[in-house]
């Protein structure tokens, strides 16, 4: 039957997820107007324990598979989330809140992952390595490392699973992901895709416990499950860590940012306002690289914050399923009370406010656009992550200053700077201590590129071909007694 692109949400339950009619069921709310739209299967201690045992169970066929068989049914799965973008785009608003033209752009990205990985699993090339002695020859293959634990945020409820199970599957591990409570219906849809598209029952799994702990006490008993791979907040990634030391497993770390947006006298204005409203507006200001901290150049500081102010009064604050909608709500309650107690406080510490949004009425999710002006490194805008949509903007004179301002954080996820000087491109692109640098651009992301931070912001790299060197192992074998 030919798939039917306008189904309505009962449909789309009834296609990807079985509800659960449990009193402790997980239930799943629409951040736009905060009523119920899903309850499924709560995961308890023994239900993420069958399925890490389902997940070693179809360990041995999965790896033994030639990786271009893998490739084959991965590319089939790319197919079928392409094919139902559309479903898998209102589920994401659902669930998550944004935008349904942003949700449609993020199953594009999340799908190219599969595909980009299902090529690159056939290139996972060993090596051979001149060997000192004449009776000797040194080679070394790569081997998949086996079981591998995901856990996801609620952010990018799609791509951020992909970014994981896509290079996984491809160096052939089975995996068990743990998405973000608030966002499950994204990760079992694909993982319903994964299985209509002939990947073998028990290689994707996913389980969703109301209680993380349950997840992580399953899995850090278990010495068979070699890869923990997390994406999230840093103090999570810490204890994720710290636990993940008494077995020894993999570990890969994608966790918080504080990126500072530096514009430099001679950038080109336009362009540099457009990048600022993608680094600071995409998916709301909930994204681990958005601009953090604004730093303008005083000389071009008047002209830029003209023009970036007239593009934010320009977006238009609603719910994601309405095609006008700009920004949706935020994810959470939590969420609106730490973006206004931030603004709150950077107000009470001198910081000008020079635009604030429609505030809507107390208890909605919606928060409005803000810009702060002569934001200092006191205020928490400039200290922690803001996960909102508030532009927290001061001056400088001095470009060697700022570059030591930009990198006096101990995250090093993603930093931007705008200048048309080549020299200044490349000092300024070595010396910020992050893992990416956007230069003259305010968008990064791709599958074909490495993504991960350094210092507190992480271990690894996700996407590119280090991607998927963080599911393999090197084996090294050295062959001795060889004559002639
Ligand atoms: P979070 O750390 O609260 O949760 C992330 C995931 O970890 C969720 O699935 C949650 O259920 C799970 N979790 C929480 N405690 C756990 C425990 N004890 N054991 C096992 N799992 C546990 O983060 P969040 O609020 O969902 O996401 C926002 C954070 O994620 C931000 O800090 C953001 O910067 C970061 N993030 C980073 C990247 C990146 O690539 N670096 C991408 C997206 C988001």
């Amino acid at each position: 039957m030919k798939y039917n692109e306008h189904r309505n949400w009962k449909e789309l339950a009834e296609t990807y997820w079985e509800s659960s009619d449990e009193q402790d069921a997980l239930e799943v709310t629409n951040p736009a107007n905060q009523q119920l739209i899903a309850k499924i299967k709560n995961f308890g201690y023994r239900d993420c324990k069958s399925s890490i045992d389902r997940a070693h169970a179809a360990l041995a066929s999965w790896r033994d598979r030639t990786a271009y068989d893998r490739s084959r049914l991965m590319k089939k799965w790319f197919s079928l989330v392409k094919e139902r973008r559309n479903d898998l785009a209102m589920i994401m608003t659902m669930e998550q809140g944004k935008p349904l033209s942003e949700a449609k752009g993020e199953i594009t990205y999340s799908s190219s992952f599969i595909r980009w990985f299902a090529e690159e699993g056939i290139r996972a090339y060993g090596e051979t390595i001149p060997a000192p002695a004449a009776s000797s020859r040194f080679v070394t293959i790569r081997q998949s490392v086996g079981v591998v634990a995901a856990i996801t945020p609620w952010n990018f409820p799609s791509a951020m699973i992909t970014r994981k199970l896509a290079p996984a599957l491809a160096a052939g591990c089975t995996v068990v992901v743990k998405p973000s409570e608030e966002t499950p219906l994204s990760a079992l849809a694909l993982a319903s895709l994964a299985e209509e598209a002939g990947i073998p029952k028990g290689v994707v799994n996913v389980v969703t416990p109301t209680d993380p702990e349950e997840f992580s006490k399953a899995v850090f008993e278990d010495s068979e499950v070699r890869k923990i791979s997390f994406t999230g907040s840093i103090p999570v990634g810490k204890k994720l860590m710290a636990a993940a030391a008494k077995t020894v497993k993999k570990i890969s770390l994608e966790l918080g940012g504080n990126a500072p947006f530096i514009v430099f006298e001679d950038a080109d204005i336009k362009r540099a306002v457009s990048g600022l409203m993608t680094a600071k507006f995409r998916n709301n200001g909930q994204a681990c690289i958005a601009a953090n901290r604004i730093f303008l150049h005083e000389s071009i500081y008047g002209e830029f914050m003209e023009l970036f102010e007239k593009k934010v009064r320009e977006l238009k604050v609603g719910p994601g399923m309405e095609s006008q909608s700009d920004l949706g709500p935020l994810i959470n309650k939590a969420a609106c009370k730490k973006a206004s107690e931030m603004v709150e406080e950077a107000l009470e510490k001198g910081a000008r406010l020079r635009y604030r949004g429609q505030q809507e009425a107390d208890g909605s999710l919606f928060y409005p656009p803000v810009i702060l002006e002569n934001c200092t490194e006191e205020m928490r805008v400039f200290k922690e992550e803001i996960f909102g949509p508030v532009a927290a903007v001061s001056s400088f004179k001095d470009g060697r200053r700022v570059i030591e301002q930009a990198n006096d954080t101990q995250s090093g996820l993603a930093a931007y700077f705008y200048s048309r000087d080549i020299s200044r491109c490349w000092i300024c692109a070595e010396e910020l201590e992050y893992g990416m640098v956007g230069v003259n651009s305010g968008f990064i992301s791709d599958a074909s590129a490495p993504f991960g931070g350094i210092k507190e912001s992480g271990i690894g790299r996700e996407g590119s071909r280090y991607g998927l060197e963080e599911y393999m192992e090197i084996k090294y074998m050295s062959f001795g007694g060889i004559k002639k």
